[in-house]
């Protein structure tokens, strides 16, 4: 079939149903309200009903709306920003910290697919980084040592299995990928069923405390609980979260090609701003989903240039019979690299936010679910220390800053 540069993601085409209650009842109280129904969203709301706390997930839209239903959903172990800079600029032992989150993080993922039976396209693949020419092959070395400094396998390998001329390519073994849309509509499902509120077109304008209590303005009346969770990939007014990360976009183009040739691998090169490749099969149709020409996103309609170029570079790499699916979608880059999760500064008590997650949600979106669950139901999380959104880490910002 012809789709000829469809405008929307390839996940979209498949997942399409709406989900939800059209209100909630006048007076009602919850323990937390959750706002945005994406995967920080859906998954702190089912973590926290499966604790026995009363939930609702309010979602602006309907479920996927944000990043997560335009995401190329690779799990990753490693990050946009590479181990070393996370040694330098917070220390090994926070580095080796956020290594073993990601590793919590990705087992979340695979315990939640077993336990409800999520068939989601998940699986384990291979990350294939490679260095296109000598100047990005200097960072290379710092990356390996980086990973292995913090137990992240990295071998050096020969060929890279996306056809692309490289001067290195590593192997990191035990990535993944998935569907996201079929991994959330099925959270979702589970969080409904274990008694969960969900209500969509339903936005949270505000909050404010009220005898003790969070009072949520939205769309649709006042909802009265104990805790707030700004899931909205970044918290809505205006806070210190505005100033603290870049909203960024990224292009993806799904292409069918003409040699049949679809890597069962991730890749990476190390561009600045870099490109990224995996394949997806939907039935028996194979795609490669590739993506780059991320920019700053301002109020100037890049669109129409930033596809032809990825179009064009993608078209020098592979034999793309045609661009069936193409889209974009933003994503917020923190101060120093790491994302914010936890108390919103600035904000009542027990306001939460989770954020700054650059091009790595799927595992810092499940991560934050995790640290934001254990805090409201336990009190505390070992790892709310290393993202806590109010911490100040100079030397790394002026870095980023410089790059940016
Ligand atoms: C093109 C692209 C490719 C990417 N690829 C990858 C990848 O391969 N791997 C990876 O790990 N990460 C990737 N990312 C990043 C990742 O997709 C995001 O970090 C992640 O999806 C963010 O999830 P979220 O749930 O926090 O936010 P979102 O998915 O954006 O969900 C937020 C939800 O909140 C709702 N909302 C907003 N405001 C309100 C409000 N006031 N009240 C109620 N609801 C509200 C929105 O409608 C939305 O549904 C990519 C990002 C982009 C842009």
């Amino acid at each position: 079939m012809k789709r000829d540069g469809q405008l929307e993601s390839i996940w979209r085409s498949e997942v399409k149903k709406h989900y939800g209650q059209e209100n909630f009842a006048p007076g009602a109280q919850f323990d937390v309200v959750v706002a945005g129904a994406g995967i920080t969203g859906i998954t702190s709301a089912l973590l926290l009903q499966k604790k026995g706390m009363k939930c609702i997930l309010v979602e602006a839209t309907n479920m996927g709306f944000g990043t997560s239903g335009d995401t190329t959903a690779h799990v990753n172990s490693f990050f946009d920003i590479p181990y070393y800079q996370v040694i330098r600029d917070f220390g090994l032992d926070s580095a080796k910290l956020l290594a073993q989150a990601a590793n919590e993080a990705h087992h979340i993922i695979k315990d939640q697919i077993n336990l409800y039976q999520i068939y989601c396209d998940y699986s384990i693949r291979n990350g294939y980084l490679f260095a296109l020419d000598e100047e990005q092959d200097k960072e290379f070395q710092k990356i390996i040592e980086g990973n292995q400094k913090v137990g992240i396998e990295t071998f050096e390998t020969a060929a890279n299995p996306f056809g692309i001329p490289s001067v290195r390519v590593v192997e990191i073994p035990n990535q993944a990928q998935f569907h996201p849309l079929k991994y959330l509509r099925i959270l979702l499902k589970e969080f409904i069923n274990s008694g969960g509120t969900y209500v969509e077109n339903c936005q949270v304008t505000s909050v404010k405390k009220e005898n003790d209590k969070l009072v949520s303005i939205t769309k649709k009346g006042n909802i009265v609980s104990n805790h707030l969770i700004y899931a909205t990939h970044i918290p809505p007014g205006r806070n210190i979260m505005h100033f603290r990360n870049t909203a960024y976009r990224s292009y993806v183009m799904a292409c069918k090609l003409k040699n049949g040739n679809y890597p069962e691998a991730l890749g990476y090169d190390l561009s600045k701003p870099y490109h990224y490749y995996r394949s997806h099969a939907l039935d028996v149709e194979q795609f490669i989903v590739a993506g780059g020409e991320d920019h700053k996103a301002d109020n100037v309609d890049h669109t129409s240039e930033s596809f032809e170029r990825l179009g064009n570079y993608l078209r020098q790499h592979f034999d793309i019979e045609e661009i069936s699916y193409k889209w974009s979608s933003q994503f917020y880059e923190s101060a120093d690299g790491l994302p914010y999760i936890g108390q919103l500064p600035g904000s009542p008590d027990h306001v939460y936010c989770a954020t700054g997650y650059n091009g790595d949600g799927m595992i810092l979106g499940t991560l934050a679910a995790k640290i934001l669950s254990d805090i409201i139901s336990a009190g505390s999380s070992i790892y709310e220390k290393l993202f806590l959104p109010s911490r100040v880490k100079p030397v790394a910002e002026m870095d980023n800053i410089v790059d940016s």
